[in-house]
């Protein structure tokens, strides 16, 4: 069975899967691995081809479960998960061109690829916590992108409640209402008068009030959380699924629009376990430390510089510390000090091997705010696909690789709808990208939210009136 370790911890203490969901980050700053990687043959791989959705993602997460949840109890968890996605396929499969193909994952209920992860993650707390008969809070900050993936994925959750800070006045109103029509009893949306850094900075606090964080039973959803991870690498073992059955490919090169490195992050471990995978193509926007990185060899941070791809606004990308945890050997001591070294004193460079080895699995391509305006014109024009400021992003460093690699099949991730990036795309394409139908009555629905002053107490104390 499965274990999970910490990539910081040198004693390696193993943790079960549902100590890591409700944990998230590991207490010692590090992230939670797995003990192994569970593989699939190339002769089950090739029984998988025509499984839907639900089942593959069954086969592929069921062995870090494994002990902590049922077979069937998993595929439960997994229809109520993706019921109210609006396309049959769960992650349709679309050809672009000539061996150019998007995995589009963003037919959740908030229209982008955290649904993916987030409906899953929501009902794997909301199981264990029934199990172990108890209940979280839920607190977060958003800038307003990625606030209503968590709110949606928790909602009616009798187990969770959730407290989401937004600035005020400072987030598109699509983003706000997609927070503030769920009028669930245990959504609590709150618009804080200040800045997202703002926000986040009373979350922090929050967090490392221990007495608060003790009585509230506080917990988080980010992206680190091993729950999401598994769940994501699901789409890339059914896209290449879906591929081979179409086309008969039998390797297959990945590209992805890269912030915190979650998605990428479950392509590699989706090639682990046995998709034949030639090249994982990382995307990023101006905020670019990878693609330095992987230029230079050097890993240094550079500020934050605000794009047209908002969700990839990272200084560091934070599960890459899973895949160097690997090529370090799995030894924490030396990652561990690597990381420390880096949020101390600032820039690292690995050992040639390490980073010769990084540039076998991985390659990197960034593209400013013209270039991305530029790609999702150029692609309208060219196919009457309309893509998303992030999604494009993917589709450039997939167009870079096939210069070289003109055999090669890319499937590339299409992580949110374009109707979520309307000011963009009405400026490259001319062409207004409409809401799809289950979200077009959006700007009539009633709203809920309270706005609070930029003010510690004031959050700590409604949080605590609403929760008693
Ligand atoms: C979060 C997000 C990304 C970046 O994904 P990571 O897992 O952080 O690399 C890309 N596109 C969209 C639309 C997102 O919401």
């Amino acid at each position: 069975m499965l274990h999970y370790i910490s990539t910081r911890d040198q004693s390696a203490t193993e943790k079960t899967f549902e100590d890591v969901v409700l944990d998230g980050l590991a207490p010692d700053g590090g992230l939670y691995v797995p003990t192994g990687c569970p593989l699939i043959d190339p002769d089950e791989l090739k029984s998988l081809q025509n499984v839907p959705y639900i089942g593959v993602a069954h086969r592929v997460i069921l062995p870090f479960v494994e002990g902590c949840i049922e077979s069937d109890e998993l595929y439960q968890l997994l229809e109520r998960a993706y019921k109210d996605f609006q396309h049959q396929d769960i992650a349709p499969l679309v050809e672009l061109k000539d061996n150019l193909y998007l995995l589009e994952l963003f037919h959740g209920p908030t229209l982008a690829f955290k649904d993916m992860a987030l409906q899953f993650l929501g009902q794997m707390f909301d199981h264990v916590l029934h199990k172990q008969n108890r209940k979280l809070t839920i607190v977060g900050a958003t800038s307003g992108d990625t606030g209503s993936a968590a709110i949606e994925a928790c909602k009616d959750k009798g187990s969770l409640d959730v407290f989401m800070l937004h600035p005020h006045g400072r987030v598109t109103d699509v983003q706000r209402r997609q927070m503030t029509t769920v009028l669930s009893d245990n959504i609590y949306n709150i618009a804080i008068e200040g800045s997202f850094d703002d926000c986040q900075d009373l979350v922090k606090a929050m967090f490392n009030d221990a007495e608060f964080r003790q009585e509230m039973q506080l917990s988080a959803v980010n992206s680190i959380n091993w729950g999401r991870i598994v769940a994501q690498v699901a789409y890339y073992v059914f896209a290449y699924l879906k591929l081979s059955a179409m086309t008969g490919a039998e390797k297959v090169a990945f590209a992805v629009p890269t912030g915190n490195f979650g998605n990428i992050y479950a392509g590699y471990i989706a090639s682990s376990m046995g998709v034949p995978t030639e090249k994982l193509l990382i995307g990023t926007n101006s905020n670019d430390i990878l693609f330095r990185f992987l230029q230079t060899g050097c890993m240094q941070t550079n500020g934050v510089v605000p794009t047209l791809s908002p969700s990839m606004d990272i200084q560091i990308s934070s599960n890459f510390e899973r895949v160097l945890f690997d090529l370090m050997g799995r030894d924490a001591e030396a990652l561990t000090g690597t990381m420390i070294y880096f949020r101390t004193k600032g820039p690292f460079s690995l050992d040639t091997n390490i980073m010769s080895r990084l540039r076998e699995l991985f390659s990197a391509s960034r593209f400013d705010d013209d270039q991305t305006m530029e790609m999702i014109k150029t692609l309208y024009t060219d196919t009457r696909y309309t893509a998303d400021p992030h999604s494009i992003i993917g589709v450039g460093a997939a167009e870079d690789y096939l210069k070289t690699h003109p055999d090669t099949p890319v499937i590339s991730m299409a992580t949110a709808h374009p109707a979520k990036f309307p000011e963009a795309i009405m400026k490259s394409t001319g062409t207004f990208p409409d809401l799809p139908p289950h979200l077009a009555d959006l700007h009539e629905r009633e709203e809920r939210m309270t706005v609070l002053p930029n003010d510690l107490d004031a959050v700590k104390n409604f949080i605590r009136k609403e929760k008693s």
